[in-house]
């Protein structure tokens, strides 16, 4: 390997490993996109790259949001308080039926821009207009795991094999796994496209190693057609017809047995939780603490700015464990380590990114810089006191710097790859033009 560019050092490298690693002093050298080495300040290779960055603070990996329709910036809010069905059916879905492209690139600029300001690199999104998408995340900077979403009804498809025949010529030509933009598919749900839907949907991921990014028992009663008529849950009805024998993203996944749960272990389905979109919706509490005991993967999701109303990842890292410990009456539940690597490693793990989401030689340079000098941060005694306020009472006020595959998109708290002022003028003109 060629000598490292540059050499980012700071009090505290997280890295998000497996063993939680936390190197105090740490430096991490970087080859063009990837991490060349991690390890402790005073151990750094010799020839020392002809960049150094010193920084107080510490650096740790870019959050991944693993379940998001971000150009729904543009709906931000609306329909505050209304169930989720009439929520979706009368305000969400007739508005995103006037949607140009342009206004999802828009929609996307803003918000990727929302979330590498607080820290967030990544974002599973599933939506429609991918090329819209795709060119929003791609002016920001940001990476981006591109699940095009299948709800027929909202655009003039042919049919179901004309999008997924769409999708599959999609990935072919833009899918990238060494670049920022992946490519996977995304069935809404079943009990929109039904199980045959689903199926036909799974054979095209499987056919192509595509992830499918799917909503699973987000309401208690979303699929209760669909359940009476096959007499079991959705989740065994799936597993049934084989559509999770392709690489499976769960988003919500709330209503779910321990049968359901035995079979998403079984089949490696992760599951996107979304702690805030699911209490502010009053979708239920998802089974977290059931699903780390089975082994399933969970990541953290914000869902959609329309249900959220933030992208700032930060506050899943908080509500995820508040969630769990409610529910169990127990302050052990979900501990600071378990959902810092929810919000970054298995994230990365459970949108089928291998390379991104921990610290480690190889992996894409996807790093944040959080200042410490801020009252929230005082004082730390020891290394558990850090993960403790990054979790309890850091967030995302506190992100100075992030780098995405090595280059810096933001400094000193400033975007650098979008004029967020005319983003924002943007999203504002065509959300009114929307609303209207
Ligand atoms: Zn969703």
């Amino acid at each position: 390997m060629s000598t490292p560019t540059k050499r980012l050092i700071a009090d505290y490298v997280l890295c998000c490993d497996d063993d939680f690693t936390i190197y105090a002093p740490g430096a991490i050298d970087i080859q063009g996109s990837k991490i060349a080495w991690v390890g402790p300040a005073g151990e750094a290779p010799p020839a020392a790259p002809p960049q150094t960055i010193k920084l107080s603070g510490v650096l740790m990996p870019g959050l991944v949001n693993t379940h998001c329709h971000t150009p729904m910036t543009l709906m931000r809010g609306a329909g505050d308080g209304l169930a989720l069905q009439a929520w979706l059916e009368d305000v969400m879905w007739p508005r995103e039926g006037r949607m140009t492209p342009e206004d999802t690139r828009w929609g996307m600029v803003l918000g990727a821009t929302e979330m590498l300001l607080a820290g967030v690199t990544t974002s599973c999104e599933m939506y429609l207009d991918e090329e819209a998408v795709v060119a929003g995340a791609k002016q920001v900077g940001s990476r981006l795991v591109m699940t095009p979403g299948i709800v027929l009804e909202l655009r003039q498809y042919a049919s179901l094999s004309a999008r997924i025949a769409e999708i599959a010529d999609y990935h072919k030509a833009v899918h990238d796994s060494e670049g920022l933009v992946t490519v996977g598919i995304a069935p809404h749900s079943a009990y929109i496209l039904g199980v045959e839907g689903c199926v036909e949907v799974s054979q095209a991921a499987q056919e192509r190693d595509m992830l499918l990014h799917i909503h699973i028992g987000e309401t208690s009663s979303e699929a209760a057609e669909l359940e009476e008529k096959y007499g079991t849950s959705v989740v065994q009805v799936l597993a049934d017809h084989g559509v999770f024998e392709a690489q499976t993203l769960s988003a919500h996944s709330i209503w779910l047995s321990d049968q359901d749960l035995d079979s998403f272990a079984e089949f490696n389905v992760a599951v996107a939780h979304c702690p805030v979109s699911n209490m502010k919706l009053g979708s239920g509490v998802a089974r977290v603490l059931d699903m780390l005991k089975r082994g399933i993967t969970v990541g953290l999701g914000t869902d959609g700015p329309g249900s959220n109303n933030t992208l700032d990842l930060w506050e899943e890292v908080k509500l995820a464990p508040m969630l769990a410990r409610i529910a169990t009456a127990d302050a052990s539940s979900l501990n600071s380590q378990e959902v810092l690597k929810m919000a970054t490693s298995q994230g990365a793990k459970a949108v089928g990114l291998n390379e991104v989401g921990s610290l480690e030689p190889g992996n894409f340079a996807d790093i944040i810089h959080i200042s410490l000098d801020t009252p929230s941060f005082t004082p730390i005694c020891d290394t558990s006191d850090l993960v403790a306020h990054l979790v309890w009472s850091g967030g995302s006020r506190d992100i100075t710097d992030v780098w995405v595959a090595g280059e810096r998109v933001v400094r000193d708290g400033q975007c650098q790859t979008v004029d967020l002022d005319q983003a924002r003028h943007e999203v504002q003109q065509r959300a009114v033009r929307l609303a209207s």
